[in-house]
C-alpha cells in the first residue's frame, strides 16, 4: 500500500524530474505533515529502533560523568549551556540531570537547551524533563552564545540527509530517485557527471556526502572555539572516509526497502567521522574518535554496572549490548571535540 507521502513524492518527481537521495531523505523524515519524525515517537521495543539511552540508564550516566569532568576541567564556570541535539524521548538528558545533581556546582551553572524538530518527540521530552527548566530550538542558530557550551548528540548526525555518488565509466554521477515504468520509485543516475568527490575509486563505488552533517560540525566547532566548551557526538560510522553504500531504511527493528515506505520507516546512513574530524581540527580544536565501548569503559561503566547489578536484573546483558564488539561497542563511535 503506497503511503500518502509515496504519492506526494511520485507527484513531485513527475513534475520536476528525479530527485537526489538528500531531497528524498528530507521529504521522508521531515515533510511537515507526513515526515517520519514529525508524526511519531519511533523509539523503543514497540517502535522501529532502540538507542543506547533507551537500553540502559548507564549510558546517560556515563555521558553525565564526561560532562562533569569537562565542567571541572574548565574551572567550573558559573554559567554553561548544555545543548542536546535530537534528544528523542528525553531519556539521555533526564539521566544526565539525575547524575548532574550530585556533581558539585554543576546544575547551578547549567542551562539546558534541546534542538528538536519533531512535535511528537518534544512532547515526550517535556514529560521526561518536567522538573527542569528547558529551552527548545529548531536549530543551533538560536542557542545563546554568551557562555561556554557543551554540545551532545546520540544518533543525531545519522538522521541528517546524505547525497550519494556512483563511480561509473571513469566519472562520478549523483544517484537519484525517479519513477519507473511500473509506477514504483527506483534508483537512477543524474546524467551530468559530478566533480570528483574522492580520489581513489573503482567502478561501481558509491561515495556518500552529507552537507548538513558537515555544516552542523562546522557550526558547533566555531562555537566551541569562540565560546569555549566541548562536544560529544555518538553514532554508527567509520573513522576514515571510504566508499560504500550505507543508505538504509529501518522499520519494526528490521531493514526494509528504502524506497517503499516513504515517511513510515527511518532513513539512516553511517557517519563519516573522518571528514567531520578534519572539519573540527581545521577550526583549531582537539578531536578524538573512539569506540563506544572504550569511551564507556573509560567513564567507568563496568564499575557502575557492578553496583546496579546488586539491585536489579539484566544489568550485565545491557552492559554487554552497550560495550561489546558484537553489540554496539565497536560499530558506534564517539567523537569528542575539545577546545
Ligand atoms: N538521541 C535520541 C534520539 C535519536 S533519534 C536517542 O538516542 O534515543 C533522532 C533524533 O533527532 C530525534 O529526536 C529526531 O526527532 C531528531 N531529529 C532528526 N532530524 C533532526 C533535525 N534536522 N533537527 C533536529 N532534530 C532532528
Amino acid at each position: 500500500m503506497p503511503t500518502e507521502l509515496d504519492n506526494i513524492i511520485r507527484g513531485i518527481i513527475q513534475d520536476n524530474g528525479p530527485m537526489s537521495v538528500a531531497t528524498y531523505w528530507n521529504l521522508c523524515l521531515a515533510h511537515p505533515q507526513y515526515g517520519y519524525y514529525i508524526t511519531r515517537d519511533p523509539l523503543g521495543a514497540a517502535g522501529d529502533f532502540t538507542t543506547a539511552p533507551e537500553i540502559s540508564q548507564m549510558f546517560g550516566e556515563m555521558v553525565a560523568v564526561w560532562l562533569g569532568e569537562r565542567f571541572h576541567h574548565m574551572g567550573a564556570p558559573s554559567k554553561i549551556y548544555v545543548v542536546e541535539c535530537g534528544p528523542g524521548r528525553g531519556t539521555l538528558m533526564a539521566d544526565i540531570v539525575r547524575i548532574g545533581r550530585v556533581i558539585p556546582n554543576f546544575m547551578d551553572a547549567v542551562s539546558i537547551h534541546l534542538i528538536e524538530t519533531s512535535p511528537a518527540l518534544r512532547a515526550k521530552q517535556r514529560t521526561a524533563l518536567a522538573d527542569c527548566q528547558v529551552t527548545w530550538h529548531d536549530t543551533m542558530d538560536t542557542v545563546p552564545n554568551d557562555a561556554p557550551i557543551m554540545i551532545i548528540g546520540n544518533e543525531f548526525l545519522d538522521a541528517l540527509p546524505i547525497h550519494q555518488y556512483v563511480f561509473q565509466d571513469g566519472q562520478w554521477f549523483e544517484r537519484v530517485i525517479g519513477v519507473g515504468g511500473d509506477g514504483t520509485l527506483q534508483f537512477g543516475l543524474n546524467p551530468s557527471p559530478f566533480v570528483p568527490v574522492i580520489q581513489e575509486q573503482v567502478s561501481g563505488d558509491i561515495f556518500e556526502y552529507s552537507p548538513p552533517r558537515e555544516h552542523f560540525i562546522s557550526d558547533i566547532s566555531a562555537r566551541i572555539a569562540s565560546q569555549g566548551g566541548a562536544g560529544l557526538m555518538i553514532d554508527y560510522g567509520h573513522d576514515v572516509s571510504a566508499c560504500g553504500d550505507t543508505f538504509q531504511a529501518v522499520k519494526n527493528h528490521a531493514y526494509v526497502d528504502a524506497l517503499s515506505h516513504c515517511g513510515d520507516a527511518d532513513l539512516t546512513s553511517h557517519v563519516d567521522f573522518g571528514r567531520l574530524k578534519d572539519i573540527s581540527v581545521a577550526a583549531g580544536l582537539q578531536v578524538t574518535v573512539q569506540s563506544q565501548g572504550d569511551f564507556l569503559k573509560h567513564m567507568g561503566i563496568e564499575h557502575r554496572a557492578a553496583q546496579l547489578a546488586q539491585k536489579s536484573d539484566g544489568v550485565q546483558a545491557d552492559l554487554h549490548r552497550l560495550i561489546s564488539d558484537d553489540g554496539m561497542g565497536v560499530l558506534f563511535r564517539v567523537m569528542e571535540i575539545l577546545k
